[in-house]
Formats: structure tokens, C-alpha cells, sequence
């Protein structure tokens, strides 16, 4: 985390305003039992802990205006929460918080669903893995994937412009979205939810508050796009020699699929040994012994037909042919539901297994997607220089250039020792990550845990531009103080 704590502003809530919350929201929406609060102030990880002198949860658009309109006019600070999956604490408020969590769990409905126009109209307290399902009950297909899935929520999605599991052929968040509602610091209700794809009508202002962390304004409601259901998926789990080869293998893979490559995920031996460990159910797919696995998967829109060749005889022939080049050792392809289902849960249960593991550290990078290599050379020798019995498990979305760059304390460490060698890991990973210029935070965002970070890394012209930008719609500072920007 960060070396201080921001100044942030602290004034309390008084009982008048606590009736006035009430009268807005309902005594249902109201939080105000230390017990109550306890999960909205504390983050994903159990890590972080801060404080709210309430939670705060509207059922619309017209209470979230109402309620910011209320600690616009008294200067009380608002922390935005959605499914307080985050993992840089952007939605934990911080111990000096007086203010409110605003949570926007109760506006969970979907307003519309367009499968001629292929969009989905919805409110931004929606789970994503709810979205998933409606999408595809009406045979249309929303690509955003991650392993939170089943308890983030769409605001909060777009708030951190999340990536996940097909960025690489779909894009992140906010390449999904057309059309945005956004409470402004002020109170007042900026209406963008458009369902255009052409809007060349000055400044694109959607985007100024996807990945904003709530900082700038509360995303309330969304225009998503859809795309047709995927009919044809064929999952393969591949030990491979190196990461140059996954490299190689994805780069050939995008012409032997006919360019339907959806994911393809880098993990490391020692990632799929800690999920085993933790994760009951989970099988090995591969008994094989290698340091380096690729998780890949085709799927196509057009349905398998009788005798024509699909995708499994598509990367049937491909694994054969990468086995012969020396790049892959060894692979299998899911032959059923639960087989592709069991290679996607050691994937997306690898944050939790590292939760259980205990202490540890986490970069989320990004370089150049030929570069991963190289940086994955450089950056473990300089880790390992600093604390040589630090465990690796690094994996990541290679398709994006984008890695968790992850380590276990060594065996018996206590977070308190690895923490002394936190700082000197950190600057070594986030040097050479700028040397190469890559990105020091991919898709996870700043939050507070990497709050001196990005003032350390980002230009002065840069950081200026977003402070200006930040002062401009919020001049008191109540809209998530303290996140990204120390102001
Ligand atoms: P929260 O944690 O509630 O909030 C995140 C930020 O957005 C905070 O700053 C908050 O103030 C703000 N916010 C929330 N809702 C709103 C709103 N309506 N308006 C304005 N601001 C708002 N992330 C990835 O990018 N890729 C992954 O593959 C990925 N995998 C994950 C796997 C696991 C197991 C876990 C626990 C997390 C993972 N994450 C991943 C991180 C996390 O799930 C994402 O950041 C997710 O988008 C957060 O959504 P949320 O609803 O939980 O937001």
C-alpha cells in the first residue's frame, strides 16, 4: 500500500443527515450497524479494512442523484461499491472515511435486451454472470469473462475497465459498452445511455468514466453489445517448452482456428499446484511435470454440421503439428462439458487458491505481447536476487501482453518479514516493467494499493491533465478520495 495516507475529507455524518439518507432510500437501504458495514469495509482480500459512518443502498437512479445531491451539499465523502471484488482496494473507503459506501447492489435489473440490435440495456448493480445468462438464454453472447464473475457487478466492471479471459478477441470492458448513465459528483444525472455505435458528437465522455474507479462520477446505468452465442468450443490444456512458445503456438493458432482463438491463458506449474492444494474438486488435466501450460480455447458461432470439420478437428490437427515443432509436449482436449469446465475452474480459481496459500505479492504487467518472454527472464532473476527463496506462480492473459507477475512468501515467511522486502520487489518489477514500456498496472487499476506507484511512474504532464480533469467534476474531492490520484 501506499506510504501515507491521503487528506481526504472528514466531515461526519450528523443525525439529520441520517434521516435525510433514510427518507431517501428507505430503512432497508440503510446500513448503520458496525456488524452491517463490516463486509462493504473491507476488501476482497481481508487485507484492508477502513471505516463508513454508513452504507448507503438506492434502488434507482433518481435515489443514487438524490443521495450524492445530499453529500454534495454537506461535503461528505462517497466510496462507490459494486461487488467489492477489486483487488486494489478502490472500493474499500479509508480508516479516516466519515462519509458513506454507496452501494449499487439493489439496481440489479436488466431494462432491455435488443437481439436484432445486439445490445443489452442494464443497471450498473447487476452481477455479471447473471448478465452472461440472460444474454445467452436469448441466443446472443457477452463476452466480458473473469473469475469474480459470479459476484462482480457491472459498474463495477466498467469502473475498473476489467480485461479477463477473451480481451484478446473481444476487448477489454470498456470496448463492450455504447451508451453510459453516470451520477455526477454534483448530483446531477449525465444521460448517455445511447445505443450508438457512431456518435462523433464532440468529446467521447463514456470513456472518461470507464476505468475512472469511481472517482469522477457513479456509473448507474449501461448500453453493453453483444455478439452471436458461441455454438462450436473446443478446450485444450497443453504443456508447453517455454513461454516463447506459447507465443508461438497463439501466433500460429489465429490462422489454423480461422481466427477464432477466444482465450488463450499462460499458467506456470507452481500456479496449478497451489489450485490443487486449495481448491477441492479440481482435477490435473496433465500428469506431465513441465514448468509452463497454455490453456486454449477456439469456439465459433456456426454450429458443428454432420461430416464438415469443427473445432476440435481443427485443433486436433494444430496440437499435432505443434507437437512435431517441439513447442508443445503434451496436451489433451476436453471431450465434455465438465472436462472443459474443470481446465477453466484452475484457471479462475487461482486469485482464491493464492488467498488460502497465505502472504505474497502480486504484479499485474503488461509489455509488448512479444516481449513477455524476456520480461519474464529479467523480472524473475531481479526478484529472485532481492529474496531467493520467494515462490513463483506467475501466469497471465499472453494473448494481452498482460501478466500476473505472482510470488508466494517463501515456506514459514509471515507477511510482516515479507512485507520488509516488499518496496525493493515492487521498485525492481515496476523499473523494468517501464524500461521495457509496459504498463504497471494492466487491468486490476490503481485504487490505494498503487496510489504512490502511479504518481511515481506517470508523467507530470499526464498526472496533471488528470488532476485537472478530476478538479473540474469534483472540486470538493467527495467522489472516492484517496483512489488513484493523491490529488
Ligand atoms: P468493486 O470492487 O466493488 O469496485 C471496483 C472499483 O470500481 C472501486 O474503485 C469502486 O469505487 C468502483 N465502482 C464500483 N461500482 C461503481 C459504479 N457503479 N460507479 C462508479 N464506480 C464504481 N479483474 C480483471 O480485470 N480481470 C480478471 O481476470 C480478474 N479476475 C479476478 C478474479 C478474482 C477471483 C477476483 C476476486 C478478482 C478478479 N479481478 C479481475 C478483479 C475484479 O473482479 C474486477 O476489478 C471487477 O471489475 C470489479 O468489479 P466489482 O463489482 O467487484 O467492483
Amino acid at each position: 500500500g501506499p506510504s501515507s495516507e491521503p487528506i481526504i475529507p472528514t466531515v461526519p455524518l450528523t443525525a439529520q443527515m441520517r434521516d435525510s439518507l433514510r427518507a431517501i432510500v428507505g430503512a432497508k437501504g440503510l446500513i448503520e450497524d458496525e456488524h452491517g458495514k463490516q463486509p462493504f469495509v473491507t476488501d476482497w482480500r481481508g487485507l484492508l479494512v477502513g471505516r463508513a459512518g454508513a452504507v448507503v443502498r438506492p434502488g434507482s437512479t433518481e435515489e443514487v442523484a438524490q443521495v450524492v445531491r445530499l453529500c454534495h451539499d454537506h461535503g461528505i465523502a462517497i466510496v462507490p461499491q459494486g461487488g467489492n471484488t477489486g483487488l486494489m482496494g478502490g472500493a474499500t473507503p479509508w480508516p479516516a472515511h466519515t462519509g458513506i459506501v454507496l452501494s449499487l447492489g439493489r439496481m440489479n435489473r436488466v431494462l432491455e435486451l435488443d437481439p436484432t440490435g445486439y445490445t443489452m440495456t442494464v443497471e450498473a448493480g447487476c452481477v455479471l454472470q447473471t448478465l452472461q445468462e440472460t444474454a445467452s438464454r436469448h441466443d446472443r453472447f457477452l463476452p466480458l469473462s473473469l473469475g469474480a464473475q459470479g459476484s462482480c457487478m457491472i459498474g463495477g466492471n466498467l469502473s475498473t475497465n476489467a480485461g479477463g479471459v477473451q480481451v484478446l478477441r473481444y476487448g477489454n470492458a470498456r470496448h463492450l459498452v455504447l451508451g453510459l448513465e453516470v451520477v455526477l459528483p454534483s448530483g446531477e444525472v449525465w444521460d448517455g445511455l445511447r445505443a450508438l455505435k457512431k456518435d462523433n458528437t464532440g468529446y467521447d465522455l463514456k470513456h472518461l468514466f470507464m476505468g475512472a474507479e469511481g472517482t469522477l462520477g457513479i456509473i448507474t446505468k449501461a448500453v453493453l453489445k453483444l455478439w452471436p452465442a458461441p455454438k462450436d468450443v473446443c478446450t485444450a490444456w497443453l504443456a508447453i517448452r517455454d513461454p516463447r512458445a506459447a507465443l508461438e503456438i497463439l501466433s500460429e493458432a489465429h490462422s489454423a482456428s480461422e481466427d477464432n482463438v477466444g482465450s488463450c491463458e499462460l499458467m506456470s506449474r507452481s500456479a496449478i499446484d497451489m489450485v490443487l492444494r486449495h481448491i477441492p474438486g479440481v482435477q490435473d488435466p496433465l500428469r506431465a511435470e513441465t514448468p509452463w501450460y497454455l490453456l486454449l480455447e477456439w469456439s465459433s458461432a456456426r454450429a458443428r454440421r454432420d461430416g464438415a470439420e469443427g473445432m476440435s478437428e481443427k485443433m486436433e490437427q494444430f496440437l499435432a503439428d505443434q507437437l512435431e515443432a517441439g513447442r508443445v509436449l503434451d496436451a489433451v482436449i476436453a471431450q465434455t462439458g465438465h472436462q472443459s469446465h474443470n481446465m477453466w475452474r484452475i484457471r479462475e480459481s487461482v486469485a482464491e487458491a493464492s488467498r488460502a496459500e497465505g502472504p505474497g505479492l502480486s504484479y499485474d504487467v503488461s509489455v509488448a505481447i512479444s516481449r513477455i518472454p524476456e520480461f519474464i527472464d529479467l523480472g524473475l532473476k531481479a526478484v529472485l536476487d532481492i529474496l531467493p527463496s520467494i515462490r513463483p506462480y506467475p501466469l497471465g492473459h499472453i494473448g494481452d501482453g498482460n501478466l500476473h507477475f505472482s510470488f508466494m512468501a517463501p515456506v514459514g515467511m509471515d507477511q510482516q518479514t515479507l512485507t520488509q522486502y516488499k518496496a525493493a520487489i515492487t521498485r525492481a518489477v515496476n523499473d523494468l516493467v517501464t524500461s521495457m514500456d509496459g504498463s504497471i498496472s494492466a487491468e486490476h487499476g490503481i485504487g490505494i494499493d498503487k496510489l504512490d506507484e502511479l504518481s511515481h511512474y506517470r508523467s507530470k504532464t499526464e498526472l496533471d491533465i488528470m488532476r485537472t480533469i478530476k478538479r473540474a467534476l469534483d472540486p470538493q474531492n467527495i467522489m472516492n478520495p484517496g483512489k488513484v490520484l493523491r490529488l
